[in-house]
Protein backbone atom coordinates (compact mmCIF):
# COMPACT_ATOMS: atom_id res chain seq x y z
CA UNK A 1 0.00 0.00 0.00
CA UNK A 2 1.55 3.41 -1.00
CA UNK A 3 1.12 6.18 1.23
CA UNK A 4 -1.64 8.05 -0.35
CA UNK A 5 -4.07 4.90 -0.55
CA UNK A 6 -2.99 4.29 3.26
CA UNK A 7 -4.04 7.57 4.23
CA UNK A 8 -7.29 7.10 2.37
CA UNK A 9 -7.47 3.85 3.74
CA UNK A 10 -7.24 5.13 7.38
CA UNK A 11 -9.47 8.00 7.09
CA UNK A 12 -12.19 5.88 6.17
CA UNK A 13 -11.89 3.84 9.14
CA UNK A 14 -11.59 6.68 11.33
CA UNK A 15 -14.82 8.15 10.32
CA UNK A 16 -16.57 4.68 10.30
CA UNK A 17 -15.45 4.63 14.17
CA UNK A 18 -16.36 7.94 14.44
CA UNK A 19 -19.60 7.20 13.32
CA UNK A 20 -20.31 4.16 15.28
CA UNK A 21 -18.70 5.80 18.50
CA UNK A 22 -21.70 8.70 17.50
CA UNK A 23 -24.37 6.14 17.28
CA UNK A 24 -23.67 3.70 19.88
CA UNK A 25 -23.37 7.14 22.55
CA UNK A 26 -26.93 8.83 21.24
CA UNK A 27 -28.54 5.86 21.21
CA UNK A 28 -27.10 5.08 25.07
CA UNK A 29 -27.81 8.67 26.30
CA UNK A 30 -31.34 8.18 24.62
CA UNK A 31 -31.85 4.93 26.54
CA UNK A 32 -30.67 7.02 30.19
CA UNK A 33 -32.81 9.59 29.35
CA UNK A 34 -36.25 7.48 28.28
CA UNK A 35 -35.42 5.72 31.82
CA UNK A 36 -34.53 8.93 34.02
CA UNK A 37 -37.74 10.27 32.63
CA UNK A 38 -40.10 7.03 33.25
CA UNK A 39 -38.48 6.88 36.61
CA UNK A 40 -39.59 10.47 37.32
CA UNK A 41 -42.91 10.44 36.09
CA UNK A 42 -45.43 11.59 38.94
CA UNK A 43 -47.09 9.18 41.35
CA UNK A 44 -51.46 9.33 40.87
CA UNK A 45 -52.06 9.48 44.89
CA UNK A 46 -55.56 9.12 44.98
CA UNK A 47 -57.25 10.64 48.72
CA UNK A 48 -60.44 9.94 50.18
CA UNK A 49 -62.18 11.86 53.20
CA UNK A 50 -64.20 10.94 55.53
CA UNK A 51 -66.12 12.39 58.74
CA UNK A 52 -68.20 10.68 61.08
CA UNK A 53 -68.39 6.27 60.61
CA UNK A 54 -70.87 5.42 62.80
CA UNK A 55 -74.15 6.33 61.37
CA UNK A 56 -77.47 4.48 61.78
CA UNK A 57 -78.51 6.16 58.39
CA UNK A 58 -75.91 7.37 55.91
CA UNK A 59 -75.50 11.08 55.05
CA UNK A 60 -73.08 13.02 52.91
CA UNK A 61 -70.64 13.46 55.64
CA UNK A 62 -71.68 10.14 57.59
CA UNK A 63 -71.13 6.19 56.32
CA UNK A 64 -72.05 3.14 58.82
CA UNK A 65 -69.75 0.82 60.23
CA UNK A 66 -70.43 -1.86 57.20
CA UNK A 67 -69.74 0.74 54.25
CA UNK A 68 -65.74 1.56 55.78
CA UNK A 69 -65.50 -2.01 56.06
CA UNK A 70 -66.61 -2.26 52.48
CA UNK A 71 -64.91 0.19 51.34
CA UNK A 72 -61.80 -1.16 53.01
CA UNK A 73 -62.03 -4.71 51.86
CA UNK A 74 -62.78 -3.00 48.68
CA UNK A 75 -59.34 -1.67 48.22
CA UNK A 76 -57.81 -4.50 49.30
CA UNK A 77 -59.61 -7.01 46.54
CA UNK A 78 -58.33 -3.99 43.70
CA UNK A 79 -54.79 -4.56 44.86
CA UNK A 80 -54.40 -0.91 46.26
CA UNK A 81 -52.46 -0.42 49.31
CA UNK A 82 -53.10 3.01 51.96
CA UNK A 83 -49.47 4.99 52.18
CA UNK A 84 -49.01 7.44 54.72
CA UNK A 85 -48.31 10.89 54.30
CA UNK A 86 -45.01 11.12 55.91
CA UNK A 87 -44.37 8.11 53.08
CA UNK A 88 -45.72 10.81 50.48
CA UNK A 89 -43.09 13.40 52.02
CA UNK A 90 -40.53 11.24 52.11
CA UNK A 91 -41.33 10.54 47.95
CA UNK A 92 -40.95 14.16 47.58
CA UNK A 93 -37.77 14.13 49.27
CA UNK A 94 -36.53 11.24 47.27
CA UNK A 95 -36.14 9.59 50.17
CA UNK A 96 -38.35 6.37 49.16
CA UNK A 97 -40.88 5.96 45.82
CA UNK A 98 -44.49 5.73 46.57
CA UNK A 99 -46.17 2.54 45.00
CA UNK A 100 -48.34 2.98 41.71
CA UNK A 101 -51.37 2.07 43.58
CA UNK A 102 -51.54 3.88 46.87
CA UNK A 103 -54.56 5.42 48.06
CA UNK A 104 -54.67 8.12 50.92
CA UNK A 105 -57.37 7.87 53.39
CA UNK A 106 -58.46 10.90 55.98
CA UNK A 107 -60.81 11.49 58.26
CA UNK A 108 -61.76 14.98 59.04
CA UNK A 109 -63.56 16.88 62.55
CA UNK A 110 -61.94 14.14 65.12
CA UNK A 111 -65.25 11.92 65.98
CA UNK A 112 -64.71 9.08 68.67
CA UNK A 113 -65.49 6.18 66.28
CA UNK A 114 -62.25 7.33 64.09
CA UNK A 115 -60.74 5.37 67.45
CA UNK A 116 -63.79 2.59 68.12
CA UNK A 117 -64.84 1.96 64.62
CA UNK A 118 -61.69 3.02 61.93
CA UNK A 119 -58.69 1.08 64.19
CA UNK A 120 -59.53 -2.12 65.03
CA UNK A 121 -60.79 -2.28 60.78
CA UNK A 122 -57.00 -0.75 59.80
CA UNK A 123 -55.64 -3.40 61.66
CA UNK A 124 -57.60 -6.16 60.06
CA UNK A 125 -56.90 -4.54 56.42
CA UNK A 126 -53.31 -3.80 57.52
CA UNK A 127 -53.66 0.23 56.36
CA UNK A 128 -53.46 3.65 57.64
CA UNK A 129 -55.08 6.65 57.76
CA UNK A 130 -54.72 10.94 58.69
CA UNK A 131 -56.82 12.01 61.19
CA UNK A 132 -57.25 15.31 61.25
CA UNK A 133 -58.99 17.15 65.00
CA UNK A 134 -60.83 20.34 65.36
CA UNK A 135 -58.91 21.81 68.94
CA UNK A 136 -62.18 23.16 70.54
CA UNK A 137 -64.03 20.18 69.99
CA UNK A 138 -61.32 18.06 72.00
CA UNK A 139 -60.92 20.32 74.54
CA UNK A 140 -64.86 21.79 74.91
CA UNK A 141 -67.19 19.03 73.49
CA UNK A 142 -65.66 15.99 73.87
CA UNK A 143 -64.76 15.89 77.70
CA UNK A 144 -68.97 16.91 78.12
CA UNK A 145 -69.82 13.51 76.96
CA UNK A 146 -67.28 11.48 75.70
CA UNK A 147 -67.25 8.28 74.23
CA UNK A 148 -70.85 7.66 72.02
CA UNK A 149 -69.51 5.94 69.03
CA UNK A 150 -72.48 8.42 67.42
CA UNK A 151 -71.64 11.72 67.86
CA UNK A 152 -68.72 12.32 70.45
CA UNK A 153 -65.96 13.61 69.43
CA UNK A 154 -61.97 12.57 70.39
CA UNK A 155 -60.57 13.44 73.87
CA UNK A 156 -56.89 13.91 73.97
CA UNK A 157 -56.62 11.00 75.87
CA UNK A 158 -58.47 8.84 72.90
CA UNK A 159 -56.33 11.13 70.31
CA UNK A 160 -52.96 9.50 72.15
CA UNK A 161 -54.82 6.04 71.80
CA UNK A 162 -55.21 6.52 68.06
CA UNK A 163 -51.38 7.73 67.66
CA UNK A 164 -50.04 4.99 69.87
CA UNK A 165 -52.03 2.15 67.24
CA UNK A 166 -49.16 3.38 64.99
CA UNK A 167 -51.89 3.57 62.22
CA UNK A 168 -52.95 6.92 62.94
CA UNK A 169 -51.33 10.54 61.56
CA UNK A 170 -52.78 13.47 62.61
CA UNK A 171 -53.98 16.67 61.14
CA UNK A 172 -54.34 20.57 62.63
CA UNK A 173 -58.16 21.16 61.06
CA UNK A 174 -57.58 24.60 63.36
CA UNK A 175 -58.17 25.40 66.73
CA UNK A 176 -61.19 27.84 66.52
CA UNK A 177 -61.91 28.58 63.15
CA UNK A 178 -64.18 25.26 61.79
CA UNK A 179 -67.49 26.91 61.56
CA UNK A 180 -69.54 29.45 58.96
CA UNK A 181 -70.62 32.10 61.39
CA UNK A 182 -69.16 35.49 62.69
CA UNK A 183 -68.28 36.35 58.71
CA UNK A 184 -64.92 33.78 57.99
CA UNK A 185 -65.93 31.04 56.20
CA UNK A 186 -63.38 28.83 57.90
CA UNK A 187 -59.93 29.95 58.11
CA UNK A 188 -60.19 31.94 55.04
CA UNK A 189 -59.98 35.93 55.56
CA UNK A 190 -62.95 37.71 56.30
CA UNK A 191 -64.46 40.35 53.92
CA UNK A 192 -63.06 43.95 55.35
CA UNK A 193 -59.83 42.06 57.54
CA UNK A 194 -56.42 43.47 56.87
CA UNK A 195 -54.48 41.24 55.19
CA UNK A 196 -52.10 41.79 58.84
CA UNK A 197 -55.23 40.70 61.02
CA UNK A 198 -56.14 37.64 59.12
CA UNK A 199 -51.93 36.63 59.08
CA UNK A 200 -52.29 37.33 63.18
CA UNK A 201 -55.79 35.12 63.85
CA UNK A 202 -54.74 32.21 61.93
CA UNK A 203 -51.14 32.35 63.18
CA UNK A 204 -52.87 32.30 66.89
CA UNK A 205 -55.19 29.95 66.30
CA UNK A 206 -53.49 27.43 64.53
CA UNK A 207 -50.26 27.51 67.03
CA UNK A 208 -52.44 27.48 69.93
CA UNK A 209 -53.83 23.61 68.46
CA UNK A 210 -49.98 22.69 67.46
CA UNK A 211 -48.96 23.79 71.29
CA UNK A 212 -51.99 21.37 72.67
CA UNK A 213 -50.41 18.93 70.34
CA UNK A 214 -47.16 18.79 72.17
CA UNK A 215 -48.51 19.09 75.35
CA UNK A 216 -50.77 16.46 74.88
CA UNK A 217 -49.37 13.62 72.22
CA UNK A 218 -45.44 15.01 72.14
CA UNK A 219 -45.19 16.44 68.58
CA UNK A 220 -46.38 19.21 66.34
CA UNK A 221 -48.33 17.71 63.63
CA UNK A 222 -46.70 18.58 59.85
CA UNK A 223 -50.42 17.85 58.03
CA UNK A 224 -52.85 21.54 58.39
CA UNK A 225 -56.68 20.52 56.78
CA UNK A 226 -58.74 23.64 55.79
CA UNK A 227 -61.97 23.86 57.31
CA UNK A 228 -64.71 23.05 54.46
CA UNK A 229 -61.75 23.24 52.13
CA UNK A 230 -61.94 27.03 52.68
CA UNK A 231 -58.48 28.91 51.36
CA UNK A 232 -57.73 32.64 50.65
CA UNK A 233 -54.26 33.52 49.43
CA UNK A 234 -52.77 34.84 52.29
CA UNK A 235 -53.38 31.84 53.75
CA UNK A 236 -50.86 29.07 53.02
CA UNK A 237 -47.22 31.45 53.72
CA UNK A 238 -48.53 31.37 57.44
CA UNK A 239 -49.89 27.92 57.65
CA UNK A 240 -45.94 26.56 55.30
CA UNK A 241 -44.29 29.11 57.78
CA UNK A 242 -45.69 27.32 60.91
CA UNK A 243 -44.22 24.37 59.64
CA UNK A 244 -46.82 22.24 57.91
CA UNK A 245 -45.80 20.56 55.09
CA UNK A 246 -48.82 18.91 53.63
CA UNK A 247 -52.47 20.70 53.06
CA UNK A 248 -55.69 18.98 52.49
CA UNK A 249 -58.81 20.25 50.84
CA UNK A 250 -61.84 19.57 49.36
CA UNK A 251 -60.95 19.85 45.75
CA UNK A 252 -62.24 16.58 44.14
CA UNK A 253 -59.47 16.12 41.74
CA UNK A 254 -56.74 13.39 41.25
CA UNK A 255 -53.08 14.20 42.86
CA UNK A 256 -49.81 13.77 40.75
CA UNK A 257 -46.37 13.15 43.01
CA UNK A 258 -43.49 14.66 41.92
CA UNK A 259 -40.44 14.88 43.71
CA UNK A 260 -40.78 18.59 44.76
CA UNK A 261 -41.94 19.19 48.16
CA UNK A 262 -44.37 22.40 47.06
CA UNK A 263 -46.87 19.61 45.09
CA UNK A 264 -47.76 18.76 48.50
CA UNK A 265 -49.69 22.15 49.12
CA UNK A 266 -53.43 21.59 48.01
CA UNK A 267 -53.96 17.76 48.07
CA UNK A 268 -57.48 17.13 46.34
CA UNK A 269 -59.79 14.89 47.86
CA UNK A 270 -62.89 12.73 47.35
CA UNK A 271 -65.33 13.27 49.98
CA UNK A 272 -66.47 9.98 50.95
CA UNK A 273 -70.61 10.49 50.96
CA UNK A 274 -72.62 7.90 53.00
CA UNK A 275 -75.17 7.87 49.49
CA UNK A 276 -73.17 6.44 47.57
CA UNK A 277 -72.47 2.33 47.64
CA UNK A 278 -68.40 1.39 47.72
CA UNK A 279 -68.45 0.29 43.68
CA UNK A 280 -70.16 4.30 43.01
CA UNK A 281 -67.67 5.86 45.10
CA UNK A 282 -64.43 3.74 43.72
CA UNK A 283 -65.43 4.79 40.45
CA UNK A 284 -65.21 8.41 40.90
CA UNK A 285 -61.97 8.38 42.65
CA UNK A 286 -60.35 5.87 40.74
CA UNK A 287 -61.70 6.92 37.00
CA UNK A 288 -61.19 11.01 37.60
ZN1 LIG B 1 -64.09 19.66 58.95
Amino acid sequence: MNKKAFEKNFTGKAIYTAAVVFLVGAIVILLGKSFLVKAEEPVPLPVIMYHSLCADTPSEYAVTPRQIENDLQWLKNNGYQTVTAQQVISHTRHLETLPENGVMITLDDGFYNNLSVLVPLLEKYDMTAVVSTVGRYMDNDAVKDPHNPKYSYLTWEDTAELVKSGRIELGNHTYDMHSLYDGRVGCSRNAGETEADYRKALLADIQRLQEEFRENIGFYPVIFTYPFGSVSRESLPVIRDSGFLMTLTCREQMNYITREPDCLYGIGRYNRSGLYSTEEYMARLFNS
